[in-house]
């Protein structure tokens, strides 16, 4: 599951040929920003992100770009509802964890939670394809460590983000 996060921009372009798609420098650098880890961005957050750490880009990129990623599933779209919708660089089965007090979407280990059994219910016979389960809960102050677990899960060697470089600091007084 890590394997693609923190790739540098020519693995990405890699990547992106491999599901068809022509690597356009935007292209490539709004995929380098949701491959930073697993992690579920809204449209404008990756706007507001690229314009400020990238090129500048426009909101019309930005949304075509993403339609063309969910389309050949480099990413994974997570419809809250149709004004909470989020993408996923994660594109394992998997279930969430919404904190209502933050709104931050946590991961979810697709075996923590059973496909439903539809036996006895108007829907039995019908095909179950995916089961993807929205909990919502408090994280009662584990939002902290929940982050850091996530970002040490996925830091790679060849990348520094600051955050990373935060991290080294605080280990190497510790
Ligand atoms: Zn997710």
């Amino acid at each position: 599951m890590n394997g693609k996060y923190g790739l540098n921009k020519r693995e990405i372009a890699d990547l992106l040929r491999d599901r068809d798609i022509n690597p356009t420098t935007q292209r490539i650098e709004i995929a380098h920003l949701l491959f930073e880890k697993p992690q579920h961005l809204s449209a404008e957050e990756i706007r507001q992100r690229m314009n400020s750490e990238y090129e500048k880009c426009s909101q019309a990129t930005v949304y075509n770009t993403l339609r063309l990623f969910v389309e050949k599933e480099v990413v994974r779209e997570l419809i809250f509802s149709a004004d909470r919708i989020y993408y996923d660089s994660n594109t394992d089965k998997h279930h969430h964890f919404v904190d209502v007090d933050s709104g931050g979407i946590y991961d979810l280990p697709a075996h923590m939670i059973e496909a439903p059994v539809l036996e006895g219910s108007p829907l039995e016979g019908a095909e179950v394809l995916e089961t993807s389960i929205i909990v919502r809960g408090k994280l009662n102050g584990k939002g902290g460590q929940l982050e850091e677990m996530q970002n040490n899960c996925c830091r790679s060697s060849q990348r520094s983000t600051l955050k990373s470089r935060k991290l080294a600091d605080k280990q190497s007084e510790a």
